[in-house]
């Protein structure tokens, strides 16, 4: 390993040495956008610097220019305070500068090991057979040291995705990255596999290198890293340390203005129970069942959060609670009562709202006008009681309320829903399914693919509801999320409830944990 010490990088003058990366007045325009604004970067060897931003701030950008991917319209770049261009990704590969991209470059039916050099000529002369089990052995070294547990010899189909970015990892320390850079890592990891990610980054960190850490989520980038630059629609508009920053004063720079409080501002003891699971069963959409078993209680007043990972039978959990798949066993009751099983009007009329996470399939009907999708629900309950004309009417009045009241960018009710942006969408079922004064709310993915702004009334209606006093069922792969909303979070895996505790009490190991499969530490 080459990687300098404190010492050799002062000069002969003891100065302090030049950042291991500085890029200055980056400016990078896209046809109608500009995507880096004269962004200021400075990286030091040896920490672990997050690019913090929302999505579209211009990350993935800044750090394409710094691998030789995109070229900048304007600005420098000093390695070591050399100034350096790189006209293609080879010339950063060259400076020792890697990227674990979004979507992995890797080659799938290739072995890990194969995967690591591939692209690297170093040490050709040798025979293939020699240099084959010298890579091999090389790969688990490496994957030892630092904590990347892979098969050298397995093939890369084979894996997970968070094995396949510890591949990615392997390559860049396979050739001595001194700059790596990672470009929302934690995107396909459970919170477990992101905690040793961050043990090998600091781990990198420690030896010298340069690690920059792109992230979107304020805890994560509070947990790695040292510093943090904050990205804000292209801009760079702050430096600060990590340790020095709470969640908040990282949050309002992301964002440009005051959140409102994470805490939900509600002293209230639940109410009685608005919903009661008892060992619930549900099948699958093919096959097997998807709910195995499930037992949970939600009270009016409080928000309960389902964490797991995605396809542990959460989907199928809402679904059968919303009436919309059959339970094939155990108990549903809504305010007490038996909902009649595998029907929606059954719930409904019983108070549930369902917000599902396929917002354009279940949630809305892309093709009708916003107002009809507004109505969706109420004219189910009440087409009987009108005539056809004052039904209109009601319906549009009754959507021009609602677009003002939920603030629903939308060239008028009239126009069909697919014109809206996924953000307004989203805000079309929530303006529905709390208008019809629901006793129980299950939300699931409700803020995923939203920005920030979008977020922040999402949850802000989430956290009305609970406080007019309605149930919030609040399925969510995002624990940033769960933690800020949730008043109990319980895990599911493998079609269970397999754990459960407040939000005091609440521990993100311990959660990621369980989501992993893994055993609650304290069930013994
Ligand atoms: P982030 O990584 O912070 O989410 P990006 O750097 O990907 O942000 O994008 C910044 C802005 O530039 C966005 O508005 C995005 O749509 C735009 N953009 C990024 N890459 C391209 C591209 N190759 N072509 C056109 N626009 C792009
Ligand atoms: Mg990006």
């Amino acid at each position: 390993m080459t990687v300098q010490s404190e010492k050799d990088r002062r000069g002969a003058d003891g100065a302090p040495p030049p950042p291991a990366v500085e890029m200055r007045g980056i400016v990078k325009r896209f046809p109608g956008v500009l995507a880096n604004d004269r962004v200021d970067f400075e990286a030091a060897a040896g920490e672990v610097h997050a690019l913090l931003g929302e999505n579209g701030a211009g990350k993935s950008t800044l750090s394409n220019i710094l691998t030789g991917l995109y070229r900048p319209d304007a600005g420098e770049i000093f390695i070591d305070g050399e100034p350096v261009q790189f006209h293609s990704p080879r010339d950063a590969l060259d400076a020792r500068i890697f990227m674990v991209h979004q979507h992995f470059r890797l080659v799938e039916p290739f072995t890990v090991a194969e995967n690591v050099v591939l692209g690297d000529h170093r040490g050709e002369g040798r025979t293939f057979r020699l240099r084959h089990r010298a890579i091999e052995q090389r790969v688990a070294e490496l994957s030892k040291r630092y904590g990347l547990a892979v098969d050298p010899r397995a093939r890369v189909w084979q894996l997970s995705l968070g094995e396949q970015q510890r591949v990615e990892i392997l390559k860049a320390l396979y050739r001595e990255a001194r700059i790596l850079i990672l470009d929302e890592p934690t995107a396909v990891l459970t919170p477990q596999e992101a905690d040793v990610l961050f043990e090998t980054l600091r781990e990198m960190a420690a030896e010298g290198r340069t690690v920059v850490f792109i992230s979107h989520k304020l805890h994560e980038v509070k947990a790695v890293a040292d510093r943090v630059t904050v990205l804000r629609g292209g801009r760079s508009v702050a430096t600060v340390s990590a340790a020095d920053a709470t969640l908040r004063s990282l949050a309002s720079l992301m964002v440009g203005r005051e959140l409102d409080s994470g805490q939900p501002a509600r002293a209230r003891t639940p109410g009685e129970p608005v919903l009661e699971l008892t060992d619930v069963w549900s099948d699958a959409d093919r096959g097997d069942s998807a709910v195995r078993g499930a037992s949970l209680v939600v009270r009016g007043g409080e928000i309960v959060a389902v964490a797991g990972v995605a396809g542990n039978g959460q989907r199928e959990l809402a679904e059968t609670v919303a009436g919309m798949r059959r339970a094939t066993r155990g108990k549903i009751l809504v305010c007490g009562k038996a909902i009649r099983a595998g029907d929606p009007r059954s719930a409904i009329a019983a108070g549930v709202a369902y917000v599902p996470e396929d917002r354009l399939g279940t949630g809305v009907a892309p093709s009708l006008s916003i107002a009809s999708n507004l109505a969706l629900k109420g004219y189910r309950e009440r087409s009987s009681s009108h005539g056809p004309l004052l039904r209109i009417g009601r319906i549009r009045e009754h959507a021009v309320e609602l677009i003002q009241r939920y603030s629903i960018a939308a060239p008028g009710p009239g126009a069909p829903a697919r014109l809206l942006s996924g953000g307004n969408l989203q805000k079309v079922v929530l303006a529905r399914e709390f208008s019809g004064k629901p006793r129980l709310l299950i939300a699931a993915s409700p803020t995923r693919g939203l920005d920030v702004g979008a977020i922040e009334t999402v949850h802000a209606y989430l956290r009305e509801a609970a406080a007019d006093g309605v149930g919030v069922l609040l399925i969510s792969e995002d624990l940033d999320e769960i933690l800020l909303l949730a008043d109990r979070v319980a895990v599911m895996y493998e079609g269970a409830i397999v754990g459960e505790t407040s939000r005091e009490e609440a521990d993100v190991e311990e959660i990621g944990l369980l989501m992993a499969g893994g055993q609650d530490p304290r069930a013994d």
